[in-house]
């Protein structure tokens, strides 16, 4: 019988950063993974779609290049090249995890493992002592009756990764992260794109001004959305929704959320990452790795949500409808006041910030870079610095960061 310090079951970012830094702290460890190297996050996640929806931003602005006195003719797009990159990237980092991985004497099974208690796991029926478990086994695409995949017609935002060719239209069930990343990702390949969304607005975890926001993107962008509004059956590729409407979709993308793997009944097993069903990002599964292997503080309420696309949109802490009115300070500052928004063409957003008691309580930002700015508002907030210190930081010009420093004086 083989005997380890650590076992970590699963090899996404929990399972890899906790494996990481436990053989960091001299501790023998050994990573099961069924899969690929990397998890979903890398395989097919945030890598994957932030590959593809990079192209997709860089065509739509290609044909935007008049704007700027550019002129480009005969634009044309070979999406078989789109996905060679993609792929090309992904492998490219996972040679770098598991190098990373090797370097740090980390033993690596690759195998479907079962615990059989606290101290053991059998994978390819071998038992392997440990004196800790880790379980990062993460999340699935969720499914729900009426809408199992098929992975043809109706597809997970794993099948769509391997769609051949980009569909002349999509609807797209769901607004959450995953949605409204592939409705850019689509609509800017000029694929014509509906989405909708059960709640009563796009997006419905965000701050209501941010949604509000977004719907009025999608609409500048010619993409259709509906709001309140299901599936209420699907027969023969004809779709009907809850108002009665009929789409005839050539593919749908359902992107309803994400199932946490099972856990096990069996005690003293340290759970990480998407399995949680706490917050199901990567940087949340990678800091819960921290913690557990390093002991580093980890303030799971300041982790931040960023979906990527122009513009970017990120947000920390409370919004603004879960506060209670005249209990806090607002500042809402369009971005087409900053002069970088102007210079690059990039001016629908805005850098909205709440505070209570002088001290930053939520940050909602729809712009060029928010995924960078969010994380200065993080630093202020879990560091207790107030708008007043705040307010003696200078901040470089022209950059969309003064939209920060501007709101602070702005607050009411
Ligand atoms: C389309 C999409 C886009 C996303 N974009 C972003 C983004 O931009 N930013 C962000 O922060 N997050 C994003 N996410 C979420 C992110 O991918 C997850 O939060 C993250 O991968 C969770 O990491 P994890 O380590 O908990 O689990 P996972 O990455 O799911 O890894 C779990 C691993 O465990 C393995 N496993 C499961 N069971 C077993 C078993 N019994 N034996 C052996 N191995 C097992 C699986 O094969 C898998 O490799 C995205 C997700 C999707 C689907």
């Amino acid at each position: 019988m083989q005997e380890y310090d650590l076992g970590i079951i699963g090899a996404g970012p929990g399972g890899y950063s906790a494996a990481l830094h436990a053989a960091k702290k001299g501790l023998k460890v050994v990573l099961f993974e069924k899969d690929e190297i990397g998890g979903v996050c890398l395989n097919k996640g945030c890598i994957p779609t932030k590959s593809i929806l990079h192209i997709s931003e860089l065509y739509k602005q290609i044909q935007k290049s008049q704007d700027f006195g550019i002129s480009a003719e005969n634009i044309t797009l070979d999406y078989t090249q789109v996905l060679e990159r993609k792929n090309k990237i992904i492998e490219r980092l996972r040679k770098g995890i598991e190098l990373a991985l090797k370097n740090a004497k980390i033993q690596i099974v690759k195998a479907e493992v079962k615990i059989i208690n606290s101290n053991e796991i059998s994978a390819n029926n071998e038992t392997y002592k440990v004196s800790k478990i880790i379980c990062a086994t993460g999340s699935t695409p969720k499914i729900v009756s009426g809408l199992e995949f098929d992975h043809e017609f109706l597809l997970s935002s794993d099948d769509i990764l391997n769609l051949e060719t980009l569909p002349k239209n999509i609807l797209i069930i769901g607004s959450g992260a995953i949605g409204i990343e592939w409705a850019r990702i689509f609509s800017n390949f000029g694929v014509e794109t509906t989405i909708i969304e059960l709640a009563q607005n796009l997006l419905p975890i965000a701050d209501i001004e941010v949604s509000k926001r977004i719907e009025r993107i999608f609409k500048t962008n010619k993409i259709k959305y509906y709001t309140n509004t299901s599936v209420e059956k699907i027969i023969n590729k004809s779709v009907t929704l809850s108002n009665g409407e009929i789409l005839t979709p050539e593919k749908i993308l359902v992107a309803i959320g994400r199932t946490p793997t099972q856990k096990t009944d069996i005690e003293n097993i340290k759970y990480i990452g998407d399995v949680t069903g706490q917050i199901q990002l990567a940087h949340f599964a990678i800091k819960e790795a921290i913690a557990e292997t390093e002991d580093i503080d980890f303030q799971k309420e300041l982790t931040p949500s960023v979906i990527y696309g122009t513009p970017e949109i990120a947000w920390v802490g409370k919004r603004e409808q879960d506060l209670e009115p005249n209990t806090y300070k607002k500042s809402l500052l369009l971005i087409s006041a900053l002069g970088k928004a102007q210079c690059d063409g990039k001016t629908d957003g805005f850098i909205k910030i709440l505070t209570q008691n002088d001290n930053i309580v939520g940050a909602h930002i729809v712009s060029p870079e928010a995924s960078a700015l969010i994380q200065q508002i993080i630093i202020a907030m879990q560091n207790n610095i107030s708008v007043e210190k705040l307010k003696e930081i200078c901040f470089a010009h022209p950059t969309y960061s003064e939209g920060i420093f501007e709101s602070l004086f702005n607050l009411k």
